[in-house]
């Protein structure tokens, strides 16, 4: 009988292409189509209600039940006219994905298509099943969801979705959206702040963000052929193709039929969406692709980024893919990250990381760009842990890009400024003298559009007007690492105003005020600074020398969220209490554990029941050659080295995996978490994972071709 392998291979033989069309060559014919968006509103609602939910997206002000009750009225007559029939609070819990709870509109007391305004803005999902960290089983069994007006209602596979918060019956946050929106408050009124010291007129400042995101794609039937893909994410086992990362990255210039018609399908469904996603068909590995959307208002493109996700995933069904969203599914082969472009724009129009060619904007500009320096200097440890995962440790400082020490690039020309400013920041400014001349400020713009060069070794970017935090993992929710950034740039932004604010009272010149507060978080925050190759052995070293953290794994990067200071600072923020902070740090503890829990049990599963049974048959047929060989009178050194070579793996594996399930027992007694999840990357993961996949991946180049049980490497990768 063909094994599993041998059947999928066929299937991917038979297949044809899907293609679908654009339901117009123009995009802004269909732009958005799907959602509930402010153009919708405007045309649907009673200028009073229009009104207020405009008010309510730009100030945060309260919707009142009239309105909610008009909104909702306009929402239901919108989706039935669209032949919509159910709706959904869809919110985003820490379990890393979307959730939702289907409700039907039709009332079948009354008989008619009902959708309440309190239905729009609350509902109580059974909130049992998903994470809490403890805070449901302290206080209250119950958790609700609350409509966030300023993400857009969508329709997504004959569902009306509405975008919402998710917190427990007390008021603690169980989601990824709430201490995001909180964020951004706490970025708006410290920025705000800051602005006014250049321009009176500027009212709000908002963070903005764009997400590139890369995946990887495999045809559906080879990826239900590997367990471990479906179970974890990843493959356990595989030996590298021989075409390979080794390969210069051009060479895989030509994305196959298949994904194209792919990527145009997707693309269709987000921008129907409203998810402003740019065409962008590049190949980064074989079989790894990206995708980019505009940058927008944090928490809309945060959304966007989810749902994406979700789009992807869908339509890939209907082209018989499947889109790895894990940071690592192949060894050896490039992972998988999101780069999170992030910047702050001003309701003035002005973003605050664009360089300019007026000298009193590139000081206002030099104090958010030192301000977020300092701001990843100081809380380095936070940041790290808000990208931590199971996931994202095969890329983080596994030698491959980029490292878990977390550092700043500039670029040439704007070291030189800060250097420059530095040094000659106390040179005396005589009445009538050019202080940003005499500085150095007011030459930036020019240089920096010629200052092309991009390190794309560096965890976090300086790249022209944004800064880019390229450590972020493939299928993070990126509002996790989005909050923490707000948070500790928020606080840097305040102590730089009291900073200045001091330096004033002292009887200095406002200008003279903030250079000098600048150059005292220079020189305080220049060791996270590095224009170097990130991926090499030196930069770990003189990492080390400089004292920034190099930390490898989830949790030992996690402890940072027990300590006082972190609690603290999220407290000072208004972004999360000390509760719900201590109980991220269990969910994401006991997430990590989890997921080395599985790929252990399905690595000694695969091993045990697969690939050793396959080795033996295989061996039993070279026992009968050599014993053949022998009866000839032949030599069969050959074939008896090759029993001895499979005997040895076999024993290795037999012998490890029961080590390594012995290793679990003794952990899963363990209480406390912490010591747990730590107990299952020492003495399971590092102890284990790399010995049975060697014996494994040696196996697999032993044992003939055609009884191997697990899809290839190349088979998968190299999609026609
Ligand atoms: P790269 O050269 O790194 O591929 P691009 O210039 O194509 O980057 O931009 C990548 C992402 O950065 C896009 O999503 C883009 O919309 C976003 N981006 C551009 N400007 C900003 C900004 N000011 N704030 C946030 N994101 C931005
Ligand atoms: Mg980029």
């Amino acid at each position: 009988m063909a094994t599993l392998r041998q059947q999928a291979l066929g299937l991917v033989q038979t297949r044809q292409r899907v293609t679908s069309t654009a339901p117009s060559s123009k995009i802004s014919d269909y732009f958005g189509v799907n959602t509930f968006g402010t153009a919708q509103m405007k045309v649907s609602l009673a200028p009073t209600a229009f009104k207020r939910v405009m008010e309510a997206i730009d100030k945060g002000t309260k919707i009142d039940a009239l309105t909610a009750e008009e909104v909702a009225s306009a929402v239901k007559t919108w989706a039935l006219s669209k032949g919509v029939t159910h709706y959904t609070h869809w919110f985003q819990p820490l379990t890393g994905s979307t959730a939702e709870k289907h409700d039907s509109f039709f009332d079948a007391l009354g008989g008619l298509e009902k959708f309440k305004g309190s239905a729009l803005v609350q509902q109580e999902p059974d909130a049992s099943s998903f994470p809490n960290g403890g805070i449901r089983s302290t206080f209250e069994a119950r958790g609700y969801t609350a409509w966030d007006p300023t993400s857009p209602i969508f329709i997504f596979e004959n569902t009306l979705c509405i975008p919402t918060i998710f917190v427990s019956y007390t008021g603690e946050a169980l989601d990824y959206k709430t201490p995001l929106l909180k964020s951004v408050e706490a970025i708006n009124e410290a920025a705000v702040a800051i602005c006014q010291l250049f321009d009176r007129n500027v009212r709000k400042v908002q963070p903005s963000l764009g997400v590139e995101q890369e995946y990887f794609v495999i045809d559906k039937a080879l990826y239900s052929a590997r367990p471990d893909l479906v179970m974890g994410g990843r493959t356990v086992f595989g030996h590298s193709p021989a075409r390979g990362q080794q390969l210069d990255d051009h060479y895989f210039g030509s994305i196959p039929t298949r994904v194209k018609d792919f990527m145009v399908d997707f693309e269709t469904e987000s921008l129907k969406l409203g998810i402003p996603v740019m065409t962008r068909h590049n190949e980064v590995a074989p079989g790894q692709f990206e995708v980019a959307p505009l940058f927008e208002e944090i928490n809309k493109a945060s959304d966007h980024n989810q749902l994406l996700m979700d789009v992807m995933e869908k339509v890939a069904e209907r082209h018989d893919l499947k889109v790895l969203l894990h940071e690592k599914p192949f060894a050896g082969v490039n992972g998988s990250g999101k780069h999170n472009n992030w910047s702050l724009i001003t309701d003035t129009g002005v973003n605050l990381f664009q360089p300019s060619n007026s000298a009193r904007e590139n000081l206002q500009f030099l104090t958010f760009l030192v301000a977020t320096v300092k701001a990843v200097y100081d809380h380095s440890d936070l940041l790290r842990a808000s990208i931590a995962s199971a996931g994202n440790d095969h890329r983080l400082g596994a030698n491959e890009a980029p490292p878990a020490i977390i550092s700043v690039f500039l670029g040439a020309t704007l070291t030189e400024v800060l250097n420059e400013l530095e040094k000659n920041g106390n040179i005396k400014i005589e009445k009538g003298d050019n202080m940003y001349m005499k500085l150095g400020i007011a030459k930036i713009p020019e240089i920096i559009l010629d200052n092309t060069d991009r390190n794309r070794t560096s965890p976090f970017a300086f790249t022209g007007n944004k800064f880019e935090f390229r450590a972020v993992g493939s299928q993070a929710n990126s509002a996790g690492p989005m909050t923490v950034l707000n948070v500790i740039v928020a606080e840097v932004l305040s102590t730089m105003a009291k900073d200045i604010e001091k330096e004033m009272t002292a009887g200095k010149e406002k200008k003279i005020a903030i250079v000098n507060v600048l150059r005292k978080y220079i020189k305080e925050s220049k060791k996270v600074r590095f224009e170097g190759d990130g991926y090499s052995d030196e930069w770990a070293a003189e990492a080390e020398k400089r004292g920034l953290s190099n930390l490898k794994s989830t949790p030992s990067a996690l402890d940072v969220y027990s300590t006082k200071a972190t609690k603290e600072l999220f407290e000072r923020h208004n972004v999360m209490n000390g509760i719900e902070v201590h109980a991220r740090h269990e969910i994401m503890l006991e997430s990590f554990m989890k997921k080395i829990q599985i790929e252990g049990r399905v690595m000694g599963d695969l091993a045990l029941n697969h690939i050793i049974p396959t080795a033996i048959l295989y061996q039993n047929k070279i026992i009968q050659n050599a014993n053949g060989l022998k009866g000839l009178g032949l030599d069969n050194t050959a074939a008896v080295d090759t029993i001895k070579e499979v005997s040895k793996h076999i024993e290795s594996l037999k012998s490890n995996i029961t080590a390594m399930v012995e290793a679990r027992k003794k952990l899963n007694k363990e209480e406390d978490i912490v010591k747990m999840a730590k107990g299952y990357q020492t003495d399971v993961k590092e102890a284990y994972f790399d010995k049975i996949r060697y014996a494994v991946d040696k196996l697999e180049l032993l044992v003939d071709d055609e009884s191997w049980p697990l899809v290839k490497y190349r088979e998968m990768l190299f999609l026609r």
